[in-house]
């Protein structure tokens, strides 16, 4: 079942929101050469808990880091590190989620470390472009693959290949509520959407095959060929009219 929000629920997760988009902002000024992602955890960490917020995604089965941080092939659910320093040249998918008073704010996005190739930048845009794509579309009287389409035919007109094996997600009280939401056509065109519905979009894009494995830390996800990976992602909600951005600063 789709859990519809009302205008006050939907206030309380604009400020969810604004708090996990508070933190990732934080993130992207201290990503650098020589910082450590346990370093990148601690700095969001703070950001989440000093805004009487709690990180969403610490202790969600399990999972150590109050974010994710994913470097390079690695796709999402990368565990924070001490061992982890980014060096210059490096991409890192940074996933944050702050859960207040009871609502889940849900954002990522992947940065540069120092210079980057042409390519990851191509690729880093190409994902941030398939999201707002996507976005575009959740509107009242489309339907869920009309999102599922943006990303996978923008980010494969650019000659990239869309993550199947991990979607976005309907977002509220739960982290992962319904809908799930696939970056690929699936050939039904599923639910229709709705004034209320609050959703996580996240579009994973991979410069080579779609295919990913997980490490044996039961975690971290990599490409199956190695090639880099991107991760953009909005908590969104439908309206009368324009989509509207729960995750913005
Ligand atoms: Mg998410």
């Amino acid at each position: 079942m789709i859990v519809l929000k009302s205008k006050n629920e939907i206030e309380i997760m604009r400020q969810a929101g604004q708090i996990a988009a508070e933190a990732l902002e934080a993130l992207k000024g201290a990503v650098r050469p020589g910082i450590t992602t346990a370093e990148l955890d601690a700095i969001a960490h703070s950001i989440i808990t000093k805004r009487g917020a709690k990180p969403s995604f610490k202790g969600y089965h399990g999972f150590p880091g109050s974010i994710c941080s994913s470097v390079n092939q690695q796709v999402v659910h990368g565990i924070p590190s001490r061992k982890v320093v980014l060096k210059e040249g490096d991409i890192i998918s940074l996933d944050v989620g702050a859960t207040y008073k009871g609502y889940v704010g849900d954002c990522a996005a992947t940065f540069p470390v120092g210079a980057v190739s042409d390519q990851a930048i191509r690729l880093m845009q190409t994902t941030q472009e398939a999201l707002m794509a996507a976005i575009a579309v959740a509107r009242r009287g489309n339907y869920l693959e009309d999102i599922s389409g943006a990303v996978q035919d923008y980010a494969e007109s650019r000659g990239y290949a869309v993550v199947r094996q991990y979607v976005g997600h309907g977002v509220g009280r739960q982290m992962h509520e319904e809908p799930q939401i696939p970056n690929y056509r699936q050939g039904k065109r599923g639910p229709q959407l709705k004034p209320g519905m609050t959703l996580a979009i996240e579009p994973m894009v991979n410069e080579g095959v779609a295919e990913t494995v997980t490490l044996k830390d039961k975690w971290t996800v990599v490409t199956e060929d190695g090639k880099l990976s991107a991760h953009f992602e909005h908590s969104i909600a439908v309206t009368d009219g324009e989509p509207e951005i729960l995750t913005l600063l």
